[in-house]
């Protein structure tokens, strides 16, 4: 996935570093080669490998336009920091359109100060399940360090007019096998959510469902439910 930095002119761009080592050590690729690359948030389209050896250059058309993103906003109550990246990085290449990191009482104080929270992680991680899924658009990403405020202010008009779900294990309701767009998910942290921010949740409008009688890790549960929007 190409950033405005790396062009060197319209239709020619000059990488070091990971994307370098990647396609010496992933692809194998020549001089003569053929990559698919694409420009993050544009278009998609091939790179003809010109030079590789310190750098890799190459000349790109980028004439398709990339996936449509699923209609989805994921609320995520903060998962421990190794888990976030697989999160982050599984949600972008599924598709999902946005994402919303909440607090919740049983998400460590710590993991909202680790490094991998850093700014340039948060769209490494992004970046690199696009690169998985062929996509050069960005899920937006937002950071929500209280859950009351962000419950009570900004969850009710992301709600309204979707299929608003919160995944709590033990609650009656079964959570749909299918879903149609727009859906708002939200997803507890490792040890759940407690019933009253279940509770909250659903004054927000979001109605409490189960995904059966398995208890499901976080990541495994993100992908069990965006998997009910394929
Ligand atoms: N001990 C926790 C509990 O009982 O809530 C388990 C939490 S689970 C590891 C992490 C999150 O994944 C939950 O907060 C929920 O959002 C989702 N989840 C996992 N399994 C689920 C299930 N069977 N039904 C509904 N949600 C589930």
């Amino acid at each position: 996935l190409l950033e405005d930095k790396d062009f060197v002119s319209p239709t020619r761009v000059r990488l070091e570093g990971r994307r370098l080592r990647h396609v010496q050590e992933v692809h194998r690729a020549a001089v003569g080669d053929d990559l698919v690359v694409g420009r993050l948030g544009g278009n998609l389209g091939r790179g003809r490998v010109l030079a590789l050896d310190d750098a890799l250059e190459l000349e790109v058309t980028l004439d398709q336009a990339p996936p449509p993103k699923l209609p989805l906003t994921l609320v995520l109550a903060l998962p421990r920091p190794k888990v976030l990246n697989r999160v982050l990085a599984a949600a972008a290449s599924l598709g999902v359109a946005r994402i919303h990191l909440v607090n919740a009482w049983k998400v460590e104080k710590s993991y909202w100060k680790s490094p991998r929270m850093a700014e340039e992680n948060l769209l490494l991680q992004r970046v690199l399940g696009l690169e998985q899924a062929r996509d050069t658009v960005l899920p937006s990403l937002e950071l929500h360090r209280l859950l009351r405020p962000f419950a009570e202010e900004v969850l009710p008009s992301l709600a309204a007019g979707t299929t608003a779900l919160v995944a709590h294990p033990g609650v009656p309701v079964p959570c749909p096998r299918d879903l149609t767009g727009p859906v708002t998910l939200a997803i507890g942290p490792e040890g759940g959510f407690l019933p009253q921010e279940v509770e909250l949740l659903g004054r927000a409008g979001l109605t409490p469902v189960n995904l059966g009688s398995r208890i499901l890790r976080v990541e495994t549960a993100v992908a069990a439910l965006v998997g009910r929007l394929f």
